[in-house]
């Protein structure tokens, strides 16, 4: 049985306790992406990259009509996003072989991150437009968020970009074998 990841149970010093009822998701969050100036344009679309870039990018898995990513701004431990490659908004946007491949890859991460992870449950859902708490409303996204009974204290916790970005790439190292795995039946 994998471990629970480190973070997972702890809070953190000087944070405050979220409010009772947040709102998972809550469009606060990105304040950070923004004023961050590392992305610029849509971080759901790419073209060809080399393992590096798509380290650097926390891009786990990159199919024919659907990716993997990490969010750059968790949730929580393993809080990755899966999106359609195409730049569209809504889901009834989506093409038959897209909602395919999308559907496959949401029940392979969660797979994925089951064994990674042992979370004991997980949010799945999508923000669709501004109004609903989506801060990149133009690209359709789902978040994958796994949980952890008591993780409620962490998950507001964004204490230290630069502890959080290391905590990302081993994220990412840790994650990305398990994806490489399921390539060669989706592409
Ligand atoms: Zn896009």
């Amino acid at each position: 049985m994998a471990p629970a990841p480190r973070n997972a149970r702890k809070s953190s010093p000087g944070v405050a306790a979220p409010a009772a009822g947040h709102r998972l998701w809550a469009p606060w969050r990105y304040a950070y992406l923004r004023n961050a100036g590392k992305q610029s344009g849509c971080i759901f679309c790419f073209g060809a990259l080399d393992a590096g870039e798509r380290r650097e990018r926390l891009i786990l898995h990159a199919g024919k009509h659907a990716l993997v990513m990490l969010n750059a701004y968790p949730y929580n431990n393993g809080h990755l996003m899966v999106a359609p490659r195409r730049h569209i908004a809504a889901p009834d946007l989506l093409r038959r072989g897209e909602r395919a491949e999308l559907n496959e890859l949401v029940t392979r991460t969660i797979t994925i991150l089951r064994k990674a992870l042992n979370p004991e449950g997980f949010n799945v859902g999508a923000n669709l437009g501004r109004v609903a708490g989506a801060g990149f409303a133009d690209h359709l996204h789902w978040h994958i968020v796994p949980r952890w009974a008591g993780d409620n204290n962490f998950m507001p916790v964004l204490a230290s970009t630069r502890v959080l970005s290391q905590s990302l790439k081993d994220s990412y190292d840790q994650l990305h074998p398990l994806f490489k795995a399921i390539k060669a039946g989706l592409s």
